[in-house]
């Protein structure tokens, strides 16, 4: 069988074969498609309403972390929704927002002081840019001209206005450009595949990368500067990217240097996907603000957060002591009692452990059955959450045209009941548009059988 066949876009129109516009009432992403009905789902499996059953090998977009239908997460969601559904914010907390944030600092080794919880990740983001800002509008003497954000190119942090602002995704940006939130500058990602020159070693990229962020400090005005802005392995944008050896620790060196903050966006990446609960754990650098999302409630409740460290937290307490933010979902009791449970389970059940090692097998399957295939360009990620970037041309690293939407291609193939398995489609590694890639980023507790399932099969 072969997943990977790079010259059909146009066949694959349609994901159940169908171009002609829906009869929908749904606002779907895209108006003309079909969409496949979910039905039920059993571990691992989507089902699907025509009896499809479809080995989720991507957990959707990196969501998936315990597998599906798990009644203990059930129970714990349906009993707080019984016992006390909602409460708002501004006067009342739950057992289950509390226990799950003091479970969340204390995974940081006692680094971070708070965790807040939102809905999703862009409402993460949103709060971390706001928190950020508001710590140098209390510090003591205050620094309220800190407005600026640095960011990278070819990165993903949402898709709300200020978090799309924040991002560097041509496509997600370009029909809503001008953005509203102008003071964002961007730099180079670290993505040693497109981006290092051949001759040169990892030292030697990293130090090229710290010098374009110490410039592009000074060009903005170094104590302008409130925050730089990345994802320590980039999710969407790029297809799983790890930045080379050292690469945050001398961008974390750039913004001591100038006082300012880092924000780490471990929304796709963190909470166990990376093979350690922070992706941060593997790089010898701690943020000032880190966000989280997908797997923190692993697709069970619409949830995300952030957590500060104490220098920010102890910034606002001496400050206002009021975080000006809010939503009227925020810490949401069922969404928190749900996360709980995931978070329990992947604890007792081990699963990052589980990550880490199921991750190694998964990238020595994918080298070794298409590393040589050539469109094949790169296969790169880490733990559970890998991606592969296809190219026309091997050697000039060509990318495939636009148009022909390669990555999507495959993703859709591999819908067809010979296939059955859900991979995630994805470009614009190469330059924000162009870089067809997929995500595969499956489940915590996948076994051996499944990643050789999976390996075979993307063949
Ligand atoms: N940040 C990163 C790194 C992401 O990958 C995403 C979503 O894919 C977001 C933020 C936004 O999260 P959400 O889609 O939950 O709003």
């Amino acid at each position: 069988m072969v997943l990977i066949k790079l010259d059909s876009a146009s066949e694959m129109k349609g994901t159940n074969g169908a171009s002609a516009p829906t009869k929908s009432a749904v606002l779907h992403r895209d108006l003309s498609e079909e969409f496949l009905s979910l039905s039920s789902t059993e571990g691992n499996y989507l089902i699907l309403e025509d009896g499809r059953r479809i080995f989720d090998a991507s957990g959707g977009a990196a969501v998936s972390c315990i597998g599906y239908r798990n009644k203990r997460v059930a129970d714990a969601t349906y009993k707080q929704i019984i016992d006390a559904p909602y409460c708002s914010t501004v006067f009342y907390t739950t057992k289950a927002q509390e226990e799950l944030c003091r479970l969340l600092v204390d995974s940081t080794g006692g680094h971070m002081a708070r965790a807040y919880i939102v809905s999703s990740g862009s409402e993460a983001m949103e709060a971390a840019i706001k928190l950020a800002r508001q710590y140098f509008v209390e510090l003591k003497p205050s620094q309220p001209q800190r407005t600026r954000f640095i960011s990278r190119r070819q990165s993903y942090h949402g898709i709300t206005l200020g978090a799309l602002a924040m991002g560097g995704h041509k496509y997600r940006r370009e029909k809503f450009e001008p953005l509203l939130m102008r003071n964002v500058s961007q730099v180079s990602p670290c993505n040693a595949f497109r981006f290092k020159a051949p001759e040169q070693t990892d030292e030697q990229y990293v130090a090229r990368l710290a010098k374009e962020l110490d410039d592009e400090f000074q060009e903005v005005g170094p104590d302008t500067v409130c925050a730089f802005v990345a994802e320590p392995i980039v999710g969407a944008a790029q297809g799983c990217v790890p930045s080379v050896a050292g690469y945050f620790k001398a961008m974390r060196a750039v913004c001591d240097k100038y006082g300012a903050l880092l924000i780490l966006d471990e929304v796709m990446c963190g909470m166990g996907r990376s093979g350690t609960l922070h992706a941060w754990q593997q790089e010898g650098v701690v943020p000032d603000i880190q966000t989280i999302g997908k797997a923190l409630g692993g697709g069970y409740q619409p949830i995300a957060g952030l957590l500060a460290n104490h220098k920010v937290i102890d910034g606002i307490a001496r400050g206002s002591s009021v975080f000006v933010h809010g939503h009227t979902y925020q810490g949401h009791p069922a969404c928190c009692a749900a996360a709980l449970e995931v978070q329990r389970i992947i604890q007792e059940e081990d699963l990052v452990a589980n990550v880490a090692s199921m991750g190694q097998l998964l990238s020595q399957g994918l080298e070794k059955r298409i590393g040589g295939h050539p469109n094949v360009g790169n296969i790169r990620g880490r733990g559970l959450f890998w991606g592969v970037e296809f190219v026309s041309d091997k050697t000039r690293l060509t990318s495939f045209p636009e148009a022909v939407h390669v990555a999507m291609g495959i993703s859709k193939r591999g819908l067809d009941p010979r296939y059955a398995i859900n991979v995630y489609p994805g470009a614009g590694s190469a330059d924000g548009l162009l870089g067809d890639h997929i995500i595969i980023s499956p489940a915590f507790n996948v076994k051996k059988e499944d990643i050789e399932w999976i390996v075979e099969t993307v063949v």
